[in-house]
């Protein structure tokens, strides 16, 4: 039983519906977000461990932009190392960020 949440008051609704059970909300976009979800999450189960076997991939995220779009994020160390990584995915864009390196945060 697939089930969606509420962007408003949290709960569950049981799917198919476009409304919340709940307060009514409009559940469309939330509905969309959780399929796209869904497809990155099975995306990144099958390549993550593939990339982060390249020394200079030290991580990979889902990340949304600024225009709300979901991409797959794969930090490396250098950016001038050449990362072996599609430019999509089944339609998700896949960008190589630089991340660097992580120092420990003053106290
Ligand atoms: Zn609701």
């Amino acid at each position: 039983m697939q089930t969606v949440r509420c962007p408003n008051c949290r709960k569950r609704t049981v799917l198919p519906a476009t409304r919340c059970a709940h307060c009514g909300e409009d559940l469309t976009a939330a509905i969309q977000e959780q399929e796209v979800e869904a497809k990155i999450r099975q995306i990144r189960q099958e390549y993550e461990k593939d990339w982060l076997r390249q020394p200079n991939v030290v991580m990979v995220a889902t990340r949304k932009d600024a225009n709300g779009q979901y991409y797959i994020a794969v930090g490396v160390e250098n950016l001038t190392e050449p990362v072996n990584v599609p430019e999509a995915i089944n339609g998700v864009p896949v960008r190589v960020e630089h991340i660097g390196r992580i120092y420990p945060a003053k106290v």
